[in-house]
């Protein structure tokens, strides 16, 4: 097996009604990374980041059996940074500020070592770096995951469908979802969603689960109450990179199976809600995820006779 993941290796500002924080560590892909490593000895990363980036962090990714090659550092220049506050449900959230300094004109470089890659995980980025990911790969994957979210459909929308032609699985929120098909209905959306290119397609609702649409077929995980939230940002993240980790550990993608990574999806992200930025899944083990991972089971296991 080998992982390609690509995305935003970032700093973030977040506030929800509870706390805030100064710039902490973020990004897509590094959550997404952190989350696969639970599951994958090696993955390997495409991101773009200034010389602001600590090393420590990159240091931790290597630990992690994360290869950097596809990693670029811009000297003299910024990593994205990306703002956010959270409304009271923390479910839903505005974008305060979002500056792409080196994401500005990234271009990607796909790493000879890279190229023989089985997944790959397109996270949230423009799509334009997306679809010269896919087109400097010699062969297509086994499996294309993509999540992206409203601010490009806002921007780049033309872009987006193009690359959507190339991707199996498709990651969305369920407004995205909307925004994406002009469907208020979530089947109706799924349907036209998966005419645009993926045959799967994950609609995440925060804290109400996620939803995993393929042909006719539809399966419900739901999200684990949690006594606290504390901060829900890269959650969404987390789940793709638990999602995408275990279907590569297991190099099974039948539908059962989909249904199975869905949910370690959603037990490592509900661990990324407990604590700001990634600092929950740096300090997690395995034992703890198979623990939270049966309490998902466990939610949902029940026995009914039907009578009369
Ligand atoms: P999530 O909460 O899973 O949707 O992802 C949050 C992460 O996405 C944050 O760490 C941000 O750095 C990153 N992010 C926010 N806006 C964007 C964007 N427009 N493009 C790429 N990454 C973004």
């Amino acid at each position: 097996m080998s992982l390609v993941i690509v995305g935003t290796v970032a700093f973030d500002r977040i506030e929800t009604p509870f706390g805030k924080t100064d710039r902490v560590i973020g990004g897509a892909a590094t959550y997404i990374a952190l989350a696969a490593s639970n599951y994958l000895q090696s993955s390997k990363l495409i991101s773009v980041i200034g010389d602001d980036f600590p090393q420590e962090t990159l240091n931790e990714m290597k630990s992690r059996g994360i290869d950097l090659e596809g990693l670029q550092i811009k000297a003299g220049e910024k990593s994205f940074f990306w703002a956010g506050r959270y409304h009271y449900d923390m479910n839903s959230r505005d974008t305060l500020e979002t500056q792409l300094n080196v994401l500005a004109d990234f271009k990607p470089v796909v790493p000879e070592s890279y190229k023989d890659c089985e997944f790959l995980m397109l996270g949230n980025l423009d799509p334009a770096v997306q679809m010269a990911v896919v087109d400097q790969l010699p062969h297509r994957p086994r499996l294309v995951v993509l999540d992206t979210m409203n601010f490009w459909m806002d921007i780049a929308l033309d872009k987006l469908k193009e690359v959507l032609k190339k991707v199996d699985v498709l990651t969305i929120n369920d407004e995205e979802a909307r925004q994406l098909s002009q469907e208020h209905s979530l089947v109706k959306a799924a349907r036209k969603i998966m005419a645009m290119g993926p045959r799967y397609l994950i609609i995440k609702k925060g804290e109400h689960g996620a939803l995993l649409f393929h042909e006719n077929s539809a399966f419900f995980a739901p999200a684990l109450p949690l006594e606290e939230v504390i901060d829900p940002t890269g959650a969404g993240d987390t789940f793709a990179g638990g999602f995408i980790g275990y279907l590569a550990s297991t190099q099974n993608l039948s539908f059962d199976n989909m249904k199975r990574a869905i949910v370690v999806g959603s037990a490592m992200a509900s661990f990324t809600c407990e604590k700001f930025g990634p600092e929950r899944l740096l300090e997690l083990t395995k034992p703890e995820i198979d623990a939270r991972v049966q309490q998902f089971v466990e939610l949902v296991d029940f026995d009914i006779e039907l009578v009369g």
